[in-house]
C-alpha cells in the first residue's frame, strides 16, 4: 500500500512538472506567436432563423503554431489572462476583425462582426479607448460591430464595469451577453446593463427538443428577451431538429455548426458567395 501511495505521489508529482512546463512553454510561446503573427481569427456566421440570411459573424481566434499545430482558444485564452497577456492578444482579435469588418463593409456586405471581450479587458486596461482606436485605424462603422461579454463578468463586475460598458455603448458598438443562462445571477442586471443581445448558451440547446428542462429554460430566455426587447442568438445549433424547435417558440436568430461551423475569412468569402463587390 505504502508503494502503491509512493507511486501514485510521483504520479501527481510528475504531472504537476509537466503542467507547469506546459504552462511556460505556452506562455512564451504565446508571446512569440503574438510577435510572429501566428494567431489567426476565425469567422462563423450567424443568420436569421426565417429565410436563413446571414448577418453577422463571430470571430473566434487560434493560435497556429510554427510546426502547424491548432491550437484553440480553451487552450490558450485563460492562460494568456493569467500571464497578463490577455490585453495584447486582444488587442490583436479587435484590430483584426474591425479591418476584415471593414474589408466586407467596403465590398457592400452588411456583415456585423462580434468580438469576445475577455472580463480582464474590461475591467483592467482602457478598452472605450481600445475599441476607438480599432474602429478609427479601420475606418469601420461602429454599428458593425458587436462585443460579447460573458454572463460571468456581468455578474461579478457589474458595478465597476458598468460605466465602461456605458462608455461602449456610447461609440456606437453594439454589446451581447454571452452564455447568458450558465451564471448565478438575478436577472435585474439585464435591465441596467446597456446590451441589446442575448447569446443562449450552447449548453441548453444542445438537448432541445426533447429535454423538458432545456426545453424551459430556451423559452424562459425568449420570453425574457422579448419583454425587454433585447434579441437573441441560440448558439450552438448543431441539427434541423434544434432549429426547428428555436423557431417554434419565435428565436429569431442563430448560429452554429448546422449552418457553418468557424472558416477562414477566405473561406467565409467563398462559402457565403460574398467574393465580389455587391
Ligand atoms: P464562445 O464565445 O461561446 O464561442 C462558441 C464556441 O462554440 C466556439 O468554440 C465555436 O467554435 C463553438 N461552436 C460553434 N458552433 C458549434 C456547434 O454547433 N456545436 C458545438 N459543440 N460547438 C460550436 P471556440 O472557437 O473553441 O471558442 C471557445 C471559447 O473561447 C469561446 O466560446 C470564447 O469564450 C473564447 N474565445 C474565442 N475567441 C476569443 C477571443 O478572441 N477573445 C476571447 N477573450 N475569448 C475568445
Ligand atoms: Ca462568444
Ligand atoms: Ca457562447
Ligand atoms: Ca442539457
Amino acid at each position: 500500500a505504502k508503494a502503491r501511495k509512493r507511486n501514485t505521489w510521483m504520479f501527481f508529482t510528475q504531472q504537476l512538472v509537466d503542467a507547469s512546463r506546459e504552462r511556460f512553454a505556452m506562455d512564451t510561446g504565446l508571446r512569440r506567436a503574438l510577435d510572429r503573427n501566428e494567431l489567426v481569427l476565425h469567422y462563423q456566421p450567424q443568420a436569421r432563423v426565417e429565410g436563413n440570411s446571414v448577418f453577422g459573424a463571430e470571430a473566434l481566434v487560434r493560435w497556429t503554431t510554427q510546426e502547424g499545430e491548432v491550437i484553440g482558444p480553451g487552450r490558450f485564452i485563460a492562460l494568456a489572462e493569467e500571464a497578463g497577456l490577455i490585453h495584447a492578444v486582444g488587442r490583436w482579435v479587435l484590430r483584426e476583425a474591425c479591418q476584415q469588418a471593414r474589408q466586407w463593409e467596403l465590398r457592400g456586405l452588411p456583415l456585423r462582426v462580434s468580438v469576445n471581450l475577455s472580463g480582464l479587458q474590461v475591467v483592467q486596461g482602457d478598452i472605450v479607448g481600445e475599441v476607438r482606436a480599432a474602429l478609427r485605424q479601420s475606418g469601420l462603422s461602429p454599428s458593425r460591430l458587436e462585443l460579447e461579454i460573458t454572463e460571468g463578468f456581468v455578474i461579478g463586475h457589474a458595478d465597476e464595469g458598468l460605466e465602461r460598458l456605458h462608455g461602449l455603448r456610447c461609440l456606437g458598438v453594439q454589446l451581447s451577453v454571452d452564455d447568458f443562462g450558465t451564471g448565478y445571477s438575478s436577472l435585474s442586471y439585464l435591465t441596467r446593463l446597456p446590451v441589446q443581445c442575448l447569446k443562449i448558451d450552447q449548453s441548453f440547446v444542445a438537448d432541445v427538443p426533447g429535454d423538458p428542462d432545456d426545453e424551459t429554460i430556451v423559452a424562459a430566455i425568449l420570453s425574457i428577451a422579448e419583454r425587454l426587447r433585447l434579441d437573441v442568438i441560440a448558439e450552438g445549433v448543431e441539427n434541423a431538429e434544434q432549429l426547428d424547435f428555436l423557431k417554434s417558440l419565435g428565436c429569431l436568430a442563430y448560429q452554429g455548426n448546422y449552418l457553418s461551423p468557424p472558416l477562414t475569412a477566405e473561406q467565409f468569402d467563398q462559402r457565403w458567395g460574398v467574393g465580389g463587390p455587391a
